[in-house]
This record gives structure tokens, sequence and C-alpha cells, in this order.
């Protein structure tokens, strides 16, 4: 059965990072749909050119446009054993597709690792990130925004997959490995 992996967390947790690590340990694809959308952008794609207007502002691009292109990309063959989700389902409609969708490939979320980091700390990151890969949405405003589109939209999917015995705490404000001797705890 294909393991399926879903990073949770606020702007700046570290979901990227840890995904990165977490897909090279376990030899599955990491599936970012920032990355994926930066990557339309910056090809000027059709795709990209209609989520600029989105991500520049820092809102979510439209659900139907995401959850097909993320479609697309787990129809990939590098998908066929799972993947780790990063920045995907991050709202309650994604995440009820993605159940649906992961039906359709006869498999199933494995675990959801939500990396907890607190407000001050996660600012901290993401201004410090802007300086470093001076990413065109880490600005304040767009920061604030982001945090809000997390808080209203993607905190809901804690609760969500609670209730569905799915979702692991991990506490984010570790160092880096720590953080992923953490998550591989929970999904070895
Ligand atoms: P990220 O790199 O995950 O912070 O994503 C950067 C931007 O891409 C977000 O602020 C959104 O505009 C867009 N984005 C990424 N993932 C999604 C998603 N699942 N649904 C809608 N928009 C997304």
């Amino acid at each position: 059965m294909a393991t399926y992996l879903v990073l949770l967390g606020a702007p700046g947790a570290g979901k990227g990072t840890q995904a990165r690590m977490l897909g090279e340990k376990l030899g599955l694809p990491h599936v970012a749909t920032g990355d994926l959308f930066r990557h339309n952008l910056k090809h000027e794609t059709e795709l990209g050119k209609l989520a600029r207007s989105y991500m520049d502002r820092g809102a979510l691009v439209p659900d139907e446009v995401t959850i097909a292109m993320v479609r697309d990309r787990l129809s990939q063959p590098d998908c066929a054993f799972g993947a780790i989700m990063d920045g995907f389902p991050r709202n309650l409609v994604q995440a009820d597709a993605f159940e649906v969708m992961l039906a359709e490939f006869g498999c199933a979320i494995r675990a959801v690792l939500f990396i907890h980091v607190g407000q001050s700390e996660l600012v901290n990151r993401l201004l410090k990130r802007a300086e470093l890969e001076g990413r065109a949405d880490d600005n304040e405003e767009t920061i604030r925004t982001r945090m809000q589109v997390y808080a209203e939209q993607t905190r809901p999917l804690l609760d969500y997959y609670r209730n569905k015995g799915l979702l692991v705490q991990i506490d984010g404000e570790q160092s880096i490995e720590e953080v992923f001797q953490n998550l591989l705890e929970v999904v070895t």
C-alpha cells in the first residue's frame, strides 16, 4: 500500500525542510504545491499566470486549479508508492477532494504530521527567509495575509484530522534534526 504523509503547519513551521528530508529518507517524492506553483510561474505557463495574482497577495489559488494540479502530479509514475504532501491540503474542500482522490487510487493517508511553532517564532523565521531566499511573497504584508489564511482556512484541518485519528503533533521549535527524529519515530 502506498504511503501518503501530509505535513501540516503554519508558514515558516519548517514543513518544506522536513518534507525534503523525509522524502529522501523514505524514498518518496516531496510534493509541495507552493513549489509546483512557483515552477509554473517561472516558466510562465497558463497555470503560473493564473496563480501569480493569488500568490502575490498571499491568498490561496482556487481549489479546482490546485486540486487538478495535485491530481496530475500524483498520477506521475514516481508517486506510485506514495508521496510526502507539503502545503496540500490547505482547507477542508481540498482535504475532502484529497480523500476522494486517494480512494480512487486505492489508497489513504497514513498520517498527518502537524509541526507546531509559536506565532512570534514563525514571524521571525519568515522575515529571515525573506532576506535569505528573496521569495516575493515573504514581505511583511503578505506574511500577515498568509498567517490569516492559515488561521482561517488551514487550522480547521487540525480538528478534521484529529477526529479521524490521523493527527500527530510534533514540537517544531526544536532543532531541525530533533524535529526530523520525532517525525521518523511516527512514520517508521
Ligand atoms: P507555500 O510555498 O506552501 O507557502 O505556498 C506559496 C503560495 O502558493 C501560497 O501562499 C498560495 O498562494 C499558493 N498555494 C500553495 N499551496 C496551495 C494550496 N494547497 N491551495 C491553494 N494555494 C496554494
